[in-house]
């Protein structure tokens, strides 16, 4: 493609633009692609690309994916770009390729990764050919910005390049069908446990064959979609899956993978759920881009999941576990909820929401609270649930829906003097359950919970010693 003068300018411009933002220390991760888009609009067309672009998009889990694809990768001294910083939309991803693009426009390393939002596949897909895309799931997420699942499959479907090969979870019906042209790789977890017969959350996205439309058949059902299901008319089905996890072993944090004949075990760093399909989703990425599982497991050793999706520390016997609960999204929120519930012992929950905060650009309606699993907070072993913050009335009648008896909750609308009424009696862990806005005060509130637990731990010492 010809380049032309605006490339130039706007390529320049928005190098010199970065500069300067760097010493005036603001955000120059978002900015100087605006402007190179606004000077040239098939800006992204037109800049140097890495010979190896690996796409990460999906409602939930794609930054926690790319993320820990890109460590475990530059622990094995990989080179490449990426837009960890910066934001996933198409001027996020367009100033990574400037900052990755020489002074003519080339690219200067032959891989990046990328998180793309679900949702700017019009505006990328047409300029930027992913070799790799990669889809964690598609369920239903903010009302206000992304409508339904048909909508985004649909949007996906329609601008994903044909030369893309996907790398799919195959064990969700809605994201393993997009774009059923392409070359595809799926990747799963084998039938557990704990999974059921029957769906028992309130959501779930795929009910009918897209082809035929008959009712379908869920040979089980792991939460929502995910699954595996088939049409009793026609040949619809779940697809085989190319990189099978299996033999979850959570007591010794290790499962096996299954690809061709071959099987290799795996260290697992969490035990929640939705931490497992991000493990699996990264190592069937690093595999297709030639790791081994030994430098795959000695870089996971070193893995964790971020301070400000998930901590627990122990306080004088008491264990406080932070939590993120991504407000807006029903079906992140229900895990998180379905994961307190299981936590062994009992518990006392302190639940704040708050999609109203500006970064959310108050575009949210309540609905979404109607389609989270409130019921699975009704559990004998929640001994107190403490709702506030700028949602706690809403909080309080989903909760009252759910049938939680009233003289477990507590509901006020500040959060520190809300926690006051914590009870620590009779419960062995504390969930702060909080928001992605809310991470300074999820942190106040940790803090206050601690010196409660330690003050109280005094008091029996003095009692004892009475
Ligand atoms: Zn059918």
């Amino acid at each position: 493609m010809k380049k032309g003068f605006r490339f130039y300018i706007a390529l320049w411009g928005a190098k010199v633009g970065t500069i300067l933002l760097k010493i005036l220390r603001r955000n120059a991760t978002f900015f100087p692609g605006k402007f190179a888009l606004k000077i040239c609009p098939d800006f992204l067309g037109k800049i140097g690309k890495p010979k190896t672009i690996v796409a990460v998009t999906g409602t939930n889990g794609k930054t926690t994916v790319c993320n820990m694809t890109e460590d475990i990768l530059r622990d094995n001294n990989y080179q490449f770009i990426d837009n960890k910083y910066g934001s996933n939309i198409n001027a996020g991803v367009t100033t990574t390729l400037i900052s990755g693009a020489s002074i003519t426009g080339k690219a200067k390393k032959d891989l990046a990764i990328l998180e793309v939002d679900e949702r700017s596949a019009p505006k990328i897909f047409p300029y930027l050919t992913p070799t790799y895309l990669v889809c964690t799931n598609l369920f239903r997420d903010s009302l206000m910005r992304n409508a339904h699942t048909e909508f985004i499959s649909g949007l996906l479907t329609k601008y994903i390049p044909k030369e893309t090969t996907l790398i799919l979870n195959g064990d969700d019906l809605i994201a393993s069908n997009i774009a059923p042209e392409n070359k595809r790789i799926y990747f799963g977890i084998d039938k557990l446990e704990t999974d059921g017969d029957k769906c028992e959350n309130i959501a779930r996205d795929i009910t009918a064959c897209p082809k035929c439309n008959t009712k379908l058949v869920y040979d089980y059902v792991r939460y929502n979609h995910i699954g595996k299901a088939h049409c009793p008319k026609c040949d619809f089905k779940s697809p085989d899956i190319d990189y099978l996890a299996t033999s979850l072993d959570l007591e010794n944090m290790k499962m096996s993978l299954k690809h061709d004949k071959t099987e290799e075990i795996y260290d697992l760093i969490s035990d929640n759920i939705i931490n497992i399909y991000n493990i699996v989703t990264v190592i069937t990425i690093l595999k297709i881009l030639g790791l081994t599982c030994t430098q795959i497991n000695e870089s996971l050793k070193k893995q964790k999941i971020v301070d400000t999706r998930y901590s627990e520390e122990v306080v004088d016997g008491k264990k406080i576990i932070t939590h993120l609960a991504k407000g807006m999204n029903p079906i992140a929120c229900s895990r998180v909820f379905d994961y307190t519930r299981k936590y062994k012992g009992d518990k006392a929950v302190i639940l704040i929401l708050d999609d109203l905060h500006e970064a959310a650009k108050g575009l949210e309606n309540t609905a979404w609270h109607y389609d989270t699993d409130y019921e699975f907070l009704n559990d004998d072993s929640i001994k107190q649930i403490i709702v506030a913050g700028v949602r706690y009335l809403d909080s309080l009648v989903r909760l009252e829906i759910a049938g939680i008896p009233k003289d477990k909750i507590v509901y006020e609308r500040d959060e520190l003097s809300a926690v006051d009424k914590l009870k620590l009696d009779g419960v062995e862990t504390i969930f702060i359950l909080h928001d992605l806005y809310s991470i300074e005060l999820k942190d106040a509130i940790k803090h206050k919970v601690e010196i409660m637990i330690k003050s109280s731990a005094e008091k029996k010492e003095e009692e004892k010693g009475e």
